[in-house]
């Protein structure tokens, strides 16, 4: 096969929103098509009504979007093997489960879910916890392998409801050649005669999985491991269409954990440990329930992707930060490992904040740009060059989005109110005549700026015996209302000597008249 006709899919269910290890699945397929210069598919695999939720298809297509990657071929764009939306595709199927039928690979069965459910139920009474529809309990349930053919002939022709199950053979191996894991090797014996196509006239996952990923001349199969035990039933299907020659590569990626290590990471830990496991936030159409996202979390999707590029995968070099290009050039599935990947949120962390840093002033006053609408701050004060002085101080402490307005909202709003723990400590008795004398110098400065600023405190302080700090953190306290923020001369040289001198006067007389408190 030649590498450039290699083709990718990614199959997601709408069954709700795409926790990151969905978004790492596609992103590995992606990466890995890209390399290859082969051809990325979305799929969308509907077949089970039960489980659709509405929203979530825009939801993946969204998301991953915003992640930065798309598709070649989907039910957007269309393509060569449209529809790529199962459940406009049923007829396709319909003629595959026959085939199975008629080469004895696949019957019907009649059993409904109350009858099995009561067996499982009693085989349970009996000790044994796996009853399972397979090639020694179909003999006596009702299918088209144990009742007489007049008898199952008659259900169909009155409408009794029926599934298609596979016929597992009863003994015999099927080698699952993984590209991550190597062989696995599985007995039919263990497996059971899975449901291909349910009495709705829709297929089951198994069954439309394969039939597509033949009919779209997939290549590699790069999904979740926990597609791992489906494999060997995927292969027997193969066989049994005779399309094993060219069965697809299969690559099952390894778990994301936990922080801790314990388990997979699931869709309730990130809200419940304090970080997101979505992309972008979900909203449950049933529940109304809440989902958060790494988007209206602040973490940039350069970044996600990078923090998912190193869940499973290792550069084998200290690389830390790719750009989506260099993850194309770099990205092989024999650097994927085998073994969970912790979940690290700090790291998560650490990566947004290395690509905040990447990113312009320009950006960066992009993305501060809603806290300012949303504050309705006048543009008069928020003029191109403050705003760049601004991102300038704050811009190495942000780590998410909104630190950037949380380090600068005081640029741009006067403190309403004094954190008095900190007046408390730092107000001394003389503290209110020190700054009334220093803003006085300031106000006959001619040239207010970070320099001469640090002239004449240097002055004030030499000349008076004042402190440094017993002149600056009531400043600050003055200026931004607690004991937060940039450098005290930097701070007071970007507010400008009008700004200072205001903060100072209502800061001065809200304190001192015990108005300021919170
Ligand atoms: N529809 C499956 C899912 O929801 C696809 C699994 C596969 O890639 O084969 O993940």
């Amino acid at each position: 096969m030649k590498e450039a006709q290699c083709r990718v899919r990614f199959a997601p269910s709408p069954t709700g929103p795409l926790h990151i290890g969905g978004v790492r699945t596609a992103l590995y397929n992606y990466l890995f098509a890209r390399r290859l210069g082969g051809t990325m598919i979305l799929r969308i695999e509907d077949t089970d009504q039960n489980r659709f939720v509405p929203g979530a298809e825009a939801y993946i297509v969204n998301s991953l979007a915003w992640c930065g990657f798309g598709f070649d071929e989907s039910p957007e764009k269309g393509g060569p093997h449209a529809p790529y939306r199962q459940s406009e595709r049923s007829a396709i199927y319909k003629t595959y489960i026959q085939q199975l039928i008629d080469s004895g690979h696949a019957y019907y069965a009649f059993d409904t879910e109350a009858s099995l459910n009561e067996m499982r139920e009693k085989a349970k009474e009996s000790g044994n916890h796996s009853f399972q529809y397979d090639h020694q309990t179909r003999k006596g349930l009702q299918n088209s392998l144990s009742l007489p053919e007049e008898v199952w002939k008659n259900y169909m022709a009155e409408g009794v409801p029926y599934v298609v199950r596979i016929k597992i053979p009863e003994n015999e191996q099927v080698t699952v050649h993984d590209l991550i894991r190597g062989e696995v090797l599985v007995s039919t014996a263990n497996l059971d005669d899975k449901v291909l196509f349910k009495s709705d006239g829709l297929p089951t996952y198994h069954l439309a999985n394969v039939v597509d990923d033949y009919l779209m001349k997939i290549t590699h199969v790069i999904r979740g491991e926990e597609w791992l035990p489906s494999a060997p039933l995927h292969v027997l299907l193969y066989r049994f269409f005779g399309w094993e020659d060219i069965m697809p590569k299969f690559a099952h990626l390894p778990l994301i954990l936990k922080p801790d290590g314990n388990g997979k990471l699931s869709k309730r830990d990130g809200d419940r440990l304090g970080f997101p496991v979505f992309p972008t936030a979900w909203k449950d159409p049933a529940s109304g329930e809440i989902y958060s996202g790494y988007r209206e979390s602040g973490y940039l999707p350069e970044a996600v992707v990078n923090i998912l590029a190193h869940l499973g995968w290792n550069p084998g070099t200290e690389q830390e930060l790719f750009s989506m290009e260099e993850l194309i050039s770099q990205f092989s599935l024999e650097r994927v490992g085998k073994h969970g990947s912790k979940f690290d949120p700090e790291k998560a962390k650490w990566f947004n904040h290395q690509y905040m840093q990447k990113k312009s002033e320009e950006e960066l006053i992009l993305l501060l740009q809603p806290w300012l609408e949303k504050h309705q701050i006048d543009p008069s004060v928020a003029s191109p060059a403050y705003l760049a002085s601004v991102i300038a101080l704050v811009k190495e402490r942000a780590s998410l989005v909104p630190d950037l307005w949380n380090n600068a909202w005081f640029f741009f709003i006067r403190p309403e109110t004094y954190d008095q723990q900190v007046y408390q400590k730092i107000w001394q008795p003389g503290t209110t005549g020190w700054i009334t004398d220093f803003a006085l110098a300031v106000e006959k400065m001619a040239d207010f700026n970070k320099d001469s600023l640090h002239d004449l405190v240097q002055e004030y302080t030499t000349s008076t015996g004042v402190k440094m700090g017993q002149l600056m953190n009531p400043l600050r306290l003055l200026m931004v209302g607690s004991n937060q923020g940039p450098g005290m001369m930097d701070l007071a040289a970007t507010l400008g000597k009008e700004e200072f001198l205001a903060r100072t006067e209502i800061g001065l007389q809200k304190l001192t008249s015990g108005a300021g408190g919170n």
